[in-house]
């Protein structure tokens, strides 16, 4: 199993820090779309912002797809970017995955409607400084627990 290395783009990172700034000290997340530079690394190139419940908690957030689902198929017809994982943010805790993170992620990979043999979860939050911190975990089917990401 090969390492994977992934990178957010500035359009990615920037929607990010913006929803990070609206929905702080909520917890809040979407879907990871991407490019595959070759075949190790990945450009995160859009990400989804899923808010249309508007619920928000502080220790968990819901994982609406509709607008997840609507953005994928934009970028499936415009052949841009593809599935690429998951990414939500842990305002007020460290950014390891919890263990229902851990559920969820591998309940992706085994689900056949996502059709994805690995995915990735990016946890962020912003610093004192207000800054982007985030950290990445790659799911993968042949690997048991989850590996981090560089
Ligand atoms: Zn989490």
């Amino acid at each position: 199993m090969k390492q994977i290395s992934i990178s957010l783009d500035d359009n990615s990172k920037e929607k990010i820090v913006e929803a990070l700034k609206r929905y702080s000290p909520n917890e809040i997340g979407g879907i990871l779309i991407g490019n595959k530079v070759s075949e190790d690394y990945i450009i995160v190139n859009d990400v989804s912002i899923s808010n249309e419940s508007g619920l928000f908690n502080f220790a968990s957030f819901i994982r609406d797809t509709v607008k997840a689902q609507k953005l994928l198929n934009e970028h499936y017809k415009n052949s841009t970017g593809f599935y690429v994982g998951e990414w939500h943010s842990h305002p007020s805790f460290s950014l390891n995955p919890s263990g229902k993170d851990i559920i969820t992620m591998k309940g992706i990979i085994q689900d056949k409607n996502y059709n994805a043999s690995f995915a990735i979860l990016i946890i962020v939050k912003l610093n004192l400084e207000k800054e982007l911190e985030s950290k990445g975990f790659l799911f993968h089917k042949e690997i048991k627990e989850y590996i981090c990401l560089e």
